[in-house]
């Protein structure tokens, strides 16, 4: 189903919904079924000799390939209006698998310096194992501009970044990952392809956590890279020829599935791949609702007396408001809260009723965690205090529960 989603005229849902449907499925089943066999039979030694060489399409060994996750592969590709997409065990997984298979020592790459904690402790990694690596402030593209070198590859910056919610500089990077001939991947996590399609922003790959929104229930881990066909592999010289096949626009993912996933391993199983499937269903319902959940949280936290700040790209207030409005269906559903001083965040975690304490994100039910003591604690005070880390900070991932007993929940739990 190459490129579906840009010829499909259907609404968001109504074309996820029926996304396993419109493929081939076993009797007329609504949902792909979930494939448990790790190898699959060939009554003709010739027909699986012609699918390891890629000549006929089949399934081989569960590692690289399984129905069920690729029906969910489809789908997250026509949500993203791309043209080729593999799953991986993890959203890390996506995002290290894909850079170990497209990158050399010597090779440099940019990258937004207010990343997703684990990402940056993975980019530190490459760094120490002779990949070049330069964290920017990805909200003005001239840092990029600036740190761009002869040996540069790829750019890496998140839509939304978490917790301080800083928006990245997404179109101007596009045009200038365009002009230098820079794999441009962007993290479309916090967004979503509801929220926003980092295709339309000239996009290379486009990376998602699938354990948060699109999985969306906090019960199953995934990760996923779209190919979005925006990008000429021709003028890479760091693929292999063998991967070179097919359609110029299908070589890099090519080798991010070879290299990558089938030699690193890090593959989804068929029972997350089900239960993302069946999650990301409804996208598109539980985005609204967290979204305007957010929206009203924030409007109320803002002049309270016992806050201090609140970091939310729906605000007015914001840095990047009006590159959110112009960019994003929604400003998302992910907020940081600074308390007014004096006021001990653990104390105002612990009153909330209704949100739990807990890592993770993309939830429906609503979350909060405070940030310095727990998913920032290992980076250090520095670098804390240089991403812009206040220890009150707290992040908060707004669920899908009625608005009105949220915000009685903020305000007992402040009062
Ligand atoms: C959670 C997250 C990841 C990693 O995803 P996992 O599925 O937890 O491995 C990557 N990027 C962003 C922006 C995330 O929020």
């Amino acid at each position: 189903m190459a490129a579906a989603g840009k010829t499909s005229t259907a609404g968001f849902t109504a074309t996820i919904v029926h996304a396993d449907r419109r493929g081939s499925i076993e009797h007329g089943s609504i949902h792909k079924p979930v494939h448990t066999a790790v190898t699959f039979a060939y009554d003709d030694a010739r027909d699986l000799a012609a699918v390891f060489q890629g000549k006929k399409a089949g399934y081989t060994y569960g590692r690289q390939v399984n129905p069920t996750v690729t029906a969910l592969q489809d789908k997250i590709t026509l949500m993203e209006a791309g043209v080729a997409t593999t799953a991986f065990a993890t959203g890390m997984a996506a995002i290290g698998t894909t850079l170990f298979a497209l990158l050399r020592r010597g090779d440099h790459i940019i990258c937004s310096a207010f990343l997703f904690g684990n990402s940056n402790s993975l980019f530190n990694s490459f760094g120490v194992h002779g990949i070049e690596v330069t964290f920017v402030d990805a909200t003005a593209a001239a840092n990029v501009a600036a740190a761009i070198q002869p040996n540069t590859r790829l750019v890496f910056v998140e839509t939304i970044a978490n917790p301080r919610t800083q928006v990245a500089d997404l179109v101007t990077i596009g045009d200038l990952c365009e002009q230098h001939k820079l794999i441009y991947c962007v993290d479309n996590t916090m967004t979503t392809p509801y929220l926003f399609r980092p295709v339309t922003v000239k996009a290379s790959l486009v990376m998602n956590s699938l354990t948060k929104y699109i999985g969306g229930h906090g019960n199953a881990l995934g990760g996923a890279v779209t190919e979005t066909g925006n990008y000429d592999w021709a003028g890479f010289d760091n693929l292999y020829d063998s991967y070179k096949t097919g359609a110029v626009a299908s070589w890099g993912i090519n080798q991010i599935k070879k290299k990558g996933l089938r030699d690193f391993g890090a593959t989804l199983g068929p029972e997350a791949a089900h239960h993302i499937s069946v999650g990301s269903d409804t996208l598109a319902l539980r985005m609204d609702r967290a979204c305007s959940n957010a929206m009203t949280l924030c409007t109320y936290l803002e002049t309270h007396p016992q806050v201090k700040r609140v970091y939310y790209p729906g605000l007015a207030a914001h840095p990047q408001h009006q590159l959110a409005k112009q960019l994003f269906r929604r400003p998302g559903a992910i907020f940081g809260l600074e308390l007014a001083d004096g006021l001990d965040c653990f104390d105002f975690i612990n009153k909330l009723d209704l949100v739990i304490c807990a890592s993770n994100l993309g939830d429906t039910r609503s979350l909060a965690i405070p940030v310095a003591h727990s998913i920032f604690h290992e980076m250090g005070a520095e670098r804390r205090a240089s991403m812009g880390i206040d220890d009150s900070l707290v992040r908060f991932s707004i669920g899908i529960e009625e608005p009105e007993d949220l915000l009685a929940d903020f305000a007992q739990a402040l009062g």
